[in-house]
């Protein structure tokens, strides 16, 4: 069975072709400055690269080129688009209108476009175009939609609802939805398999620590509490994200700035986070950078990332009553010595013994160990496949 799964922004569409008998990646590229004068599209298959410059005025082209590539005489991976079985999309917000992968039809579009919209603005809709599009040029493959929630769907109400008025939540769904779900749920499996235990048996704290930042507590395979809420500017600091921030002082700030409802929520989503606190980049590298050059306010910002992670993973052990692994994916959880490091100094109270020289090994892409071998809490970093479980889930479904 082949999957291609798609994740379509509002400018971009990026892709993956996986063949699911030995879950590799057959074909990938990504689609640049759709509708926008210089489109790209980056493909990658059978060992070659192509770049294709054809004007994109619209998803429906972009797609229409991304199958152009998938079957191209060099890098083509594929004789007939009759053998992509079905093709999956992320979505980023499903509110409480989708608990789990969905198979499309016209009333899931239609919830989607109607209900969604308003919780990720600037990505469903986007999704809902590549979806829509793909669906114009493979009119006889099935397609789902596969949610970047989902997996934050088993939190329980005491962890998702805000104190807030309950007939408001209700009224608009306002509530703790979560982000990041298919890096947690694929991490968090790959670290059971790793440990050679049954997830059911485990309690991981998930530490996806990329741009965007988020901390899920894992209970024996579900999600029992996340760090993102409502819409993904909550939780820690992150590269523009402010993270968890007294509403008060949102108000406050907007009447000295001067600022209406929306921009201050731009602000606190662009502005601010390590970026904004440094003054100099939202880049890990360029704060690991800065603060060995000497610049404290490089440093400051990379102080309190880890604190706030720090504080999550602790919660998260307190809430699942214990603690049998820590893992840490995404870019910065991939990358960043210093911070894993930091966030893990200091809990050895938990069984956190870390190993300091094997926290600094080169990245080569495999799962690596970074507690020492007696530690009762294990630390280990699990380079994320987003892609992989969406085709995962989507075969599942089929
Ligand atoms: P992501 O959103 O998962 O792509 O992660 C982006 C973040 O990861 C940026 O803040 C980068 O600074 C950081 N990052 C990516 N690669 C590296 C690297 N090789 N070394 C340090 N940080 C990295």
């Amino acid at each position: 069975m082949k999957i291609l799964v798609v994740n379509a922004g509002s400018s971009s569409l990026k892709y993956q072709l996986i063949d699911m008998e030995t879950e590799k990646v057959l074909a990938k590229g990504g689609c640049e400055r759709i509708g926008i004068p210089g489109s790209l599209l980056k493909a990658k298959g059978n060992g070659g690269e192509k770049i294709y410059t054809e004007d994109m005025p619209d998803h429906k082209k972009a797609i229409r080129l991304v199958l152009d590539a998938l079957l191209d005489k060099d890098i083509g991976v594929i004789k007939s688009m009759d053998e992509i079985d079905a093709v999956g999309h992320r979505v980023v917000a499903s509110g409480e209108y989708f608990k789990k992968t969905t198979l499309v039809d016209e009333n899931v579009i239609k919830t989607l476009e109607e209900k969604t919209f308003e919780l990720a603005p600037l990505h469903n809709p986007a999704a809902a175009t590549g979806l829509r599009a793909c669906m114009d040029v493979m009119p006889n493959t099935p397609m789902t939609l596969v949610f970047d929630t989902s997996f934050h769907a088993t939190m329980p109400e005491k962890a998702y609802m805000y104190g807030i008025d309950y007939n408001d939540y209700k009224e608009y769904g306002v509530r703790k939805y979560g982000a990041h779900g298919t890096s947690h749920k694929f991490v968090s499996s790959e670290a059971a398999k790793y440990l050679n235990k049954n997830i059911e048996d485990l309690k991981i704290v998930t530490c996806h620590l990329g741009n965007g930042s988020s901390i899920t507590a894992v209970d024996g395979g579900k999600c029992v509490d996340t760090s993102m809420g409502f819409t993904p500017l909550a939780g820690v600091l992150m590269g523009t994200r402010s993270g968890d921030i007294d509403a008060s002082a949102v108000e406050f700030l907007a009447r000295k700035k001067g600022l209406s409802h929306t921009d201050a929520v731009t602000y606190l989503n662009k502005k601010c986070g390590v970026a904004g606190i440094s003054g100099l980049s939202s880049d890990f590298r360029d704060l690991c950078s800065g603060m060995e050059n000497g610049n404290e306010r490089c440093a400051l910002a990379l102080d309190m990332f880890a604190y706030q992670v720090k504080r999550f993973v602790g919660a998260y052990a307190a809430v699942m009553g214990g603690l049998d692994c820590i893992v840490f994916t995404a870019g910065i959880g991939e990358n960043t010595p210093t911070v894993r490091e930091d966030v893990c100094t200091g809990l050895e109270f938990l069984g956190v013994e870390f190993d300091s020289k094997a926290n600094l090994a080169i990245n080569d892409g495999s799962i690596r160990e970074i507690s020492k071998p007696g530690s009762k809490v294990k630390v280990l970093i699990i380079p994320t496949n987003e892609e992989l479980v969406i085709a995962r889930e989507t075969a599942e479904l089929l």
